[in-house]
């Protein structure tokens, strides 16, 4: 390679990887000088018991933290579960249904896919609206859903972690609960949590380590589980379990816990929204300033976590990645489905990384254009 890695071994990189993503170093530190002996407790999180008072504080605080980052409402239970947001695919029409035999999805992409086919097990997941015709580069607009009179509820994923597709409005579904896998852009932006029946999302892109997802769900539309729902995934049981029906994923959510305090420290969500909009405007900015680098996704749906690129010469993407990498810059791959570059530039991200990031794409593109 022409030239010299610029990190050392020691030092920590740009991981634009879409998720487990890059965390807040100050929450890694923060965890390191508790790691061994959190608080004169004489033992790690890892070590507690979840019904021990040290730890039942640590959850409680944690769940207090959300819900003052999030301003959620005391109409909506939230839950810290397993299964990532994987399971809450199989959780939600498990627990939404509530007698109804169908659920309406918009389909945007490799997440609202997958979401589909798991709720098409327990009931029809019928399909209003998609937006496959263009490669799902955009948000089909509310005015074109053909949406069922009969729906138990509506799903959509409010921010293809893949495509880079996210949506920037609330949809209005009535009467119809609204339901959103928001795992890749949560707490990123402020949000208003009554608009919506439930919420889920996995820690590992915004919130913390890989092993938690958060369910934020409205009280009413609980304790109406199909009959053969597992206790773990029935939502009324763990509310009143206090998501402790079994052994919670405890180190991971003492990280997203302090994950929370970090966000608060900054302002909260209006605070971290605001970087994320310079971030976001700097890469996409550069994309658009040149023919070399683009981007598929319609300019007003364009997603500020998830930036999907392309190089105009596929052959280069190789090099690019490997010099890349040399910088300190990492996990630049696009998902397989896709192809070429994605980054992620989730919240802890700092303007920094995505400044290093278009420096070397224009360094790049100066020498290989
Ligand atoms: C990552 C991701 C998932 C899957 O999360 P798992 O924790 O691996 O189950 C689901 N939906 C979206 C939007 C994601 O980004």
């Amino acid at each position: 390679m022409a030239t010299a890695p610029r990190i050392k071994p020691s030092e920590r990189i740009f991981n634009f990887g879409a998720g487990p993503a890059t965390m807040p170093v100050e929450v890694l530190e923060k965890a390191k000088g508790e790691l061994v002996n959190w608080h004169e407790a004489g033992m790690s999180v890892m070590e507690m018991s979840h019904r021990g008072k040290e730890f039942v504080a640590i959850a409680a605080e944690a769940e207090a933290d959300l819900r003052k980052l999030a301003a959620i409402p005391a109409s909506h239970k939230v839950l810290f579960l397993q299964g990532g947001a994987t399971m809450q695919f199989s959780a939600v029409p498990m627990n939404l249904l509530r007698g109804g035999k169908r659920a309406d999805f918009v389909n945007t992409g490799e997440w609202s896919k997958k979401a589909i086919a798991e709720a098409g097990k327990y009931c029809e997941a019928r399909v209003v609206a998609s937006s496959e015709d263009r490669n799902f580069t955009y948000v089909p607009k509310q005015s074109t859903w053909k949406r069922s009179p009969d729906a138990a509820y509506l799903h959509i994923c409010s921010n293809e972690t893949i495509g880079g597709v996210e949506y920037h409005w609330t949809p209005d579904t009535g009467e119809v609960p609204l339901v959103a896998d928001m795992s890749s852009h949560i707490l990123s932006r402020p949000l208003d949590v009554a608009r919506y029946g439930l919420i889920y999302a996995g820690a590992q892109k915004n919130i913390g380590p890989a092993g938690l997802v958060v369910v934020i769900v409205r009280e009413d539309l609980i304790g109406h589980a199909l009959p053969d729902t597992p206790n773990v995934l029935d939502y009324r049981l763990q509310s009143d379990a206090d998501s402790m029906l079994n052994t919670p994923p405890t180190f991971s959510l003492y990280l997203a816990g302090l994950t929370f305090k970090w966000l608060l420290e900054r302002g909260g969500l209006a605070g971290i929204e605001q970087v994320n909009i310079r971030k976001a405007a700097l890469l996409y900015g550069y994309l658009d300033s040149q023919d070399f680098y683009s981007n598929p996704v319609a300019k007003e749906d364009r997603s500020r976590m998830n930036v999907p690129f392309t190089l105009r010469d596929a052959s280069l993407d190789a090099a690019f990645l490997a010099e890349a990498e040399a910088r300190g810059l990492s996990q630049l791959k696009g998902h397989r489905s896709v192809g070429g570059m994605r980054a992620s530039i989730y919240n802890a991200m700092p303007l920094e990384g995505v400044e290093a990031l278009v420096a070397f794409m224009e360094e790049f593109r100066k020498k290989r254009g």
